[in-house]
């Protein structure tokens, strides 16, 4: 259970150059910040313990201009790069600490310690946008991120989607790659068979691609029921989030953490006030949705 991340001051000019807006069209190769050294596969503890931490987790989606001709609900997801820029300046300035998801694994399933006021930044569906207006912030705060890719769309027709080199790209400056399935499939709705094989076939794509263990995932839709849950974990997965708001996870639940989600429309007070918010408490018989 290794992993290295390494800051190279290549990488670190590089995500000043992003940071100041002069992003280069292509990313030219380097070795750096946030670079995952292959390791062996995590694995839970036989028996999960009862522990509650309280680590608030962010969902954005797109980061970048909004489109007046794309669907209301993208413009819904999508966070202005300024905003977001706001958004992980006030929280680096105000005492959180973003974590990776191995930090947050080790200490809710073994008991390890967190910095002090932790936060795990995530981003669904693998939009290419991550790369160019978001991954630079994070990279010149110091900000670990994760984020969760659709693979069968990861070098794909669309190009709003990465690619796979641009995968590699985001894990230098920082950005942990996990899975969102083969297809973004609602997992519950599909048989036991299909789900399983939309958590196997996209893990082994980013392990394969990546060179690593890939053992984080989200789901599509934030569908997951009890069934789902075991899928996951077949699947060997270590730890996997919901779109249930709350910041209280609990080790007996690591297929079920909480997240808040931002959207356009989160102001910075809308965020401080989830970043203080517990959210409701946790009961573990409202796991099925
Ligand atoms: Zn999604």
């Amino acid at each position: 259970m290794t992993t290295l991340l390494r800051v190279t001051p290549l990488a670190a000019v590089l995500a000043a150059s992003f940071y100041a807006g002069t992003a280069p069209a292509e990313l030219p190769p380097f070795a750096g910040f946030g670079e995952r050294v292959a390791s062996a596969p995590l694995k839970l503890p036989a028996a999960l313990p009862a522990r509650l931490l309280s680590v608030p987790i962010l969902t954005y989606h797109l980061v970048g201009a909004i489109r007046a001709e794309a669907p209301p609900i993208t413009r819904a997801l999508t966070v202005p790069p300024p905003a977001f820029r706001r958004e992980m300046e006030w929280i680096s300035r105000h005492g959180f600490h973003a974590i990776t998801q191995e930090m947050l694994f080790a200490a809710l399933e073994l008991g390890n310690s967190l910095p002090p006021k932790p936060v795990l930044i995530t981003f669904d569906d693998g939009y290419r946008d991550v790369l160019w207006n978001a991954a630079p912030v994070l990279a010149h705060l110091h900000m670990p991120a994760t984020d969760y890719v659709i693979t069968e769309r990861i070098s794909g027709r669309d190009p709003s989607f990465l690619t796979w080199p641009e995968l590699t790209d985001l894990q230098r400056l920082g950005v942990e790659i996990g899975s969102h399935t083969v297809n973004h499939v609602a997992l519950p709705y599909v048989d036991p068979r299909t789900a399983l094989a939309q958590l196997v076939d996209s893990r082994g794509a980013l392990e394969r691609h990546l060179g690593h263990p890939a053992q984080w995932f989200a789901y599509p839709e934030g569908a997951v029921d009890r069934a789902v849950v075991r899928l996951v974990r077949e699947a060997g997965y270590v730890l996997a989030v919901t779109t249930r708001p709350g910041a209280l996870q609990s080790a007996r639940d690591p297929f079920e953490l909480r997240r808040y989600e931002v959207l356009r429309t989160t102001t910075i007070a809308g965020l401080a006030a989830l970043l203080r918010s517990p959210g409701p408490t946790w009961n573990s018989d409202d796991s099925s949705s």
